[in-house]
């Protein structure tokens, strides 16, 4: 069978399940059979009626001695009623809504079930169980087989003509599938086991890969992902299937990396006396991981191939700093920056940063946005922004978005920096190398640095960001205080309300952040446009800020200053607030919680999050950077909508640890990796994602990775893989 045929093709799917099917990514029959188990249920035995218990998950196999079904009409719902007996008792089974099940399993029928045992007051049953015939349930005549001779004669043997391996749903270990609306798990074992037998998949994992770890050959291990003998067999196939994507990917990103390397960029000179000096005059001395972080860098940027290194720091850690030595090192050898930021009130923030630490240089810095355009001190019209930009008399170019339009052109970029790389997505990255490298100078790729704030788990940043060199900034600057945090439960909020009263009193301000109120699914079957989706999302952001400012303004703090900022306003209103806010007009900022988060308001003391319990640790860990930037204590404040002690022992782990990176783990420990950005974008399949916190798993593909590239660069002796990473190229390229 042609393993790309299209899923309508196949008999049992009809223009019903069709987009069901879609939805979950299913369209052809290699996608069906790529659509593996979450988990199994444990049928491999059958239980004696007399022996089943109430709350156990098992299998019986029996006759069915008695079926009814009572309508009960009011409600239009009916009820199936099964009694089955095997030789040791009889059970009750029970189904809703399915009346069509008496005519299956009429009196005489042998069935098999499996299901949960329930017991109330109608006694114990089966509550809808999965249900499969036996045919041929034939007693055997007591006199052909030796075996059955000492059987006492009235007791008939069963034996199954039909092995009970052959039963799908009941029986053996039984895959249970990613569902959707009207996609059960039965469905998709009754669509995917007749295909295994009639699909063949050529194996392009090297076989002394396969041989050195004891992996199956691939055929195998989809036939047993699907149905295994018992739990070895699945896990051996689950590792050998996610082996595949994880060590693919790794070739990806080391060939990319390869490629990369063979590009050119111009070298920036590494001036030790110059650099000292712009450290020197700063206002703080800098720590031993920003020096290093920085030494990295300015290496990298002597080199005639791209740099391509993510600087990855805590909150507060003083990135940008670290990032600016090497823009000025830049400048310094005659070459432009550009400094790009994900929103106007942070690429303002930078601007007025970098200007102030560059006053005594000969530098000229820009700022671009999508509503203004600044050079040094001065407001300037964007279109002679744009010409000095291009004329060269612009050092470092910082901005938003809008500088990445094609009507920007430079003189001699060497450099692009971008801040909170994960809210611009992997592959906006890559176009950004393209597009502002090319023709400008000769064909020269600039270097690129890009930051982030959310800590990651390392073996993650391995895969996902597998073409990067990673520098590490852990330690804090150190006039620093711990930031004093709490999990507040909703019978503590008053006191917390108080205690914000009590700041502001003070003098300090504090930020209110909202999580979105969740926007409906979309319906099956309607597929919204990414930009779209976007949309909707920023309108829930909006709105769950708008009642938050409502209840804080009008109901608790009335006679406080109390300003909101959401991603739906203005970039004008925006700013206006925001500086507005650093300026101490507002008591309290009430935000989203995507928006606007970098900023630097040393006054403000207090932290609070709303259900706070709706995002990770990593997360609410930035949040909780953006106080404790002044010589004040500073407090964060976890409102907890829930009084559950399991929800809120996760929130605690913040109070006790104020480390990005351990609280990464535990993130990825507890909700797994997909929370992390650039995880969902990096287009590694299902099964690669859920082994992403297998460590054993993903050293071993980035170790076999790198082995077989020094011995093959080109993947000439393995044609079926190098085919194989091409297509998957592809498919991460454009999706
Ligand atoms: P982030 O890494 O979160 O981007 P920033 O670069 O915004 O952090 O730095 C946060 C603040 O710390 C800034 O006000 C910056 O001037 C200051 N800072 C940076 N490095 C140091 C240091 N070594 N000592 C003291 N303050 C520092
Ligand atoms: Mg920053």
């Amino acid at each position: 069978m042609n393993i790309f045929l299209p899923i309508e093709k196949l008999k049992n799917v009809g223009p019903k399940n069709l987009p069901r099917l879609n939805k979950l990514g299913i369209k052809t029959v290699k996608d069906l059979l790529w659509h593996f188990p979450v988990r199994y249920e444990d049928y491999t035995k059958t239980a004696p009626i007399a022996e089943i218990e109430a709350g156990q998950k098992i299998n019986i196999r029996g006759e069915v001695v008695k079926i009814t079904v009572r309508r009960i009409f009011p409600r239009r719902m009916s009820v199936t009623t099964a009694i089955v007996q095997d030789q040791s008792g009889a059970v009750k089974a029970v189904w809703f809504n399915q009346p069509y099940i008496a005519d299956q399993l009429t009196e005489g029928t042998f069935v098999s079930l499996a299901g949960k045992i329930h017991i109330d007051k109608h006694g114990t049953y089966l509550s809808n169980p999965t249900y499969e015939k036996i045919f041929s349930f034939n007693p055997v005549p007591t006199d052909t087989t030796a075996d059955d001779s000492d059987l006492p004669d009235e007791t008939p043997v069963i034996r199954y003509e039909e092995e009970p391996a052959n039963l799908i749903h009941t029986g053996g270990f039984v895959p249970v599938y990613p569902e959707t609306e009207g996609i059960t798990s039965k469905y998709l074992r009754f669509l995917i086991k007749p295909l295994l037998p009639n699909c063949r998949f050529t194996d392009h994992l090297p076989e002394a890969i396969s041989k050195k770890y004891g992996f199956r050959e691939l055929n195998a291990a989809v036939n047993s992902i699907h149905f295994p003998k018992n739990e070895n067999e699945a896990q051996n196939a689950k590792e050998r299937l996610a082996f595949d994507d994880l060590f693919l990917f790794q070739l990806k990103a080391l060939t990319e990396r390869r490629k990369l390397n063979q590009l050119k960029s111009v070298p920036v000179a590494f001036d030790q006396k110059a650099a000292q000096d712009f450290v020197a005059g700063l206002p703080f001395e800098l720590t031993h991981d920003q020096k290093v972080a920085a030494w990295e860098i300015l290496k990298d940027l002597q080199k005639s191939y791209p740099m391509n290194r993510l600087l990855e720091g805590d909150v507060g850690s003083g990135k940008t700093v670290v990032a600016l030595l090497a823009a000025v090192q830049t400048a310094q050898s005659g070459y432009q920056t550009v400094f790009l930021a994900p929103t106007e009130v942070l690429a303002r923030q930078h601007f007025k940063t970098i200007t102030d630490l560059t006053r005594n240089k000969d530098i000229n810095i820009g700022l671009l946005t999508g509503s203004s355009a600044c050079m040094n001190d001065q407001e300037i019209k964007k279109g002679l922004l744009k010409n000095k930009s291009a004329d060269g008399t612009l050092d470092i170019i910082i901005g938003t978005h809008a500088v990445i339009q094609k009507d920007v052109a430079f003189k001699n970029l060497a450099l692009v920096v971008i801040d909170e790389q994960h809210r611009f997505g992997i592959n906006q990255r890559a176009a950004l190398i393209k597009n502002q490298g090319g023709e400008k100078i000769n064909s020269l790729i600039p270097h690129l640095l890009s930051m982030t704030a959310t800590p990651i788990p390392r073996t993650l940043a391995l895969t996902i960001y597998g073409d990067l060199d990673i520098s590490i900034i852990k330690e804090k600057p150190k006039n620093r205080k711990k930031i004093i945090t709490s999990v507040t439960t909703p019978s503590k909020i008053k006191w917390a309300y108080d205690f914000i009263r009590e700041e502001v009193a003070k003098g300090r301000q504090v930020f209110v952040i909202c999580p979105r109120i969740e926007p409906d699914e979309p319906k099956i079957g309607v597929f919204l446009k990414t930009r779209q989706l976007k949309m909707n999302m920023a309108w829930a952001d909006a709105k769950a800020v708008e009642e938050e400012y409502k209840k804080l303004s009008k109901e608790i703090f009335p006679d406080l200053k109390v300003a909101m900022l959401h991603g739906k306003m203005k970039p004008k209103d925006k700013n206006r607030i925001m500086e507005d806010f650093k300026n101490g007009v507002f008591n309290i900022l009430v935000s989203t919680s995507v928006i606007e988060v970098g900023v630097d308001v040393p006054n403000a003391t207090v932290m609070a999050i709303e259900s706070a319990e709706r995002f990770g640790l990593a997360q609410l860990h930035q949040f909780r950077g953006r106080v404790g930037r002044d010589e004040y204590q500073s407090y964060c404040l976890l409102f907890s909508s829930t009084a559950d002690k399991k929800i809120n022992k996760r929130l605690e782990a913040l109070v006790e640890c104020d480390d990005g990176f351990v609280l990464a783990e535990k993130d990825m420990a507890i909700r797994g990796p997909g929370e992390f950005f650039g995880v969902k974008q990096s287009g590694l399949p299902d099964l690669g994602m859920a082994s992403l916190a297998n460590v054993d798993l993903i050293k071993k593909a980035r170790f076999e990775a790198r082995l077989l590239l020094k011995e093959d660069p080109g993947l000439k002796k393995y044609p079926l893989l190098s085919k194989k990473l091409e297509s998957f190229q592809r498919l991460t390229h454009f999706e």
